[in-house]
């Protein structure tokens, strides 16, 4: 493993789809390439059951066999996969040095790759009944609710799709939302509408998580009426979209007030020498087949970089 002493081309923060195609591009134009993971390769697409919209793959693909696919054509061409914590970055004259719970490391190029944590609802019980009856995962939790009538929050594409998985295990689930109108795309929606077990309750927030071992009832909140009303659950699934990974630059790196660092069209940011890509940036559109693509042009965009200064 490179350590102290010596010295990546390049450092890429984040496997899922855009740093793992950054490591791959990066390896086989033979830059030194070293990728930092702090979870599992793959990212979002590791706790995905189906990827239904990734060209080639007209019978699907499930998330975690991609992400381990992506993960090995990496390391065959050379990539150094590092599990760890990236926690912070610094200038060292104009080289950069990559702090990490694995020690510090040395680099001539970083790409922020870091992608977005699932956002918390932030409402009373949501931490005590974590693993409790509330999750943010369905691929890893879903079996856990065979029988069970649980609870979607969220109207975009993630709380539909995952609500359709969660019907192989639960007997209901009901996909709270606050608004009268899914986000979702509509082959989704269609998907949502036509299966029995998949009910809506509409114009609602959840103000409070509540049961006593486990999670056992919801505290509604009417968005228009603000009339409250309890609601018996067994499980509960949070899918209200991301906030980006990116605490580890800022004061560094320019990010938006909401934390997505900012790139130009190369994928360059304010700083010479650090690139970003895939979800962490501002403007991504948050799909697998985009972050590779970002992954590819930001590996590019860092060789002919780095050809410059040589
Ligand atoms: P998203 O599209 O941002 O949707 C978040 C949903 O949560 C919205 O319906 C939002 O309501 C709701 N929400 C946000 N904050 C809330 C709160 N505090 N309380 C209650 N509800 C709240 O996020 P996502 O579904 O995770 O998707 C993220 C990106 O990944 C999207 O670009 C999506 O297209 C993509 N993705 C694609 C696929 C696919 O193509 N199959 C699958 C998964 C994800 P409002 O609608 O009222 O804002």
């Amino acid at each position: 493993m490179a350590g102290q002493a010596e010295l990546f081309d390049i450092t890429i923060v984040g496997g899922g789809g855009a740093g793992l195609t950054a490591a791959l591009y990066a390896s086989r134009g033979n830059l030194q390439t070293g990728l930092f993971e702090k979870m599992v390769a793959g990212g979002q697409i590791a706790t995905t059951d189906d990827v239904e919209n990734y060209p080639g793959f007209p019978e699907a693909i499930a998330g975690p066999d991609i992400a381990i696919k992506m993960e090995e054509q990496a390391k065959k061409y050379g990539a150094e996969i590092i599990y760890g914590a990236v926690t912070g970055l610094e200038r060292d004259g104009q080289n950069f040095r990559v702090i990490t719970d694995q020690g510090t490391f040395n680099t001539r190029s970083i790409v922020l790759a870091s992608g977005a944590n699932p956002r918390k609802l932030n409402v009373k019980g949501e931490k005590e009944f974590a693993a409790k009856g509330v999750s943010y995962c369905a691929t890893c939790d879903g079996a856990l609710f065979r029988g069970k009538d649980i609870a979607v929050v969220g109207g975009g594409d993630s709380a539909i799709q995952e609500s359709l998985f969660l019907t192989k295990f639960a007997s209901k689930v009901t996909v709270i939302h606050r608004r009268d109108e899914l986000r979702a795309s509509k082959i989704l929606q269609q998907r949502a509408f036509d299966n029995e077990k998949v009910e809506f309750i509409w114009n609602a927030v959840i103000s409070e998580i509540k049961g006593s071992k486990k999670i056992e009832t919801l505290q509604l909140k009417d968005t228009k009426t603000g009339a409250l009303r309890d609601f018996n659950v067994q499980g509960l699934f949070i899918f209200i979209g991301h906030d980006p990974v990116s605490d580890y630059v800022r004061g560094l790196v320019e990010c938006d007030d909401h934390g997505y660092v900012i790139t130009d069209q190369d994928y360059k940011t304010n700083v010479p020498g650090i690139f970003a890509c895939g979800e962490v940036r501002k403007g991504s559109t948050r799909q697998l087949v985009s972050a590779c693509g970002e992954g590819c042009s930001a590996a590019l965009a860092v060789q002919a970089y780095l050809d410059n200064l040589a």
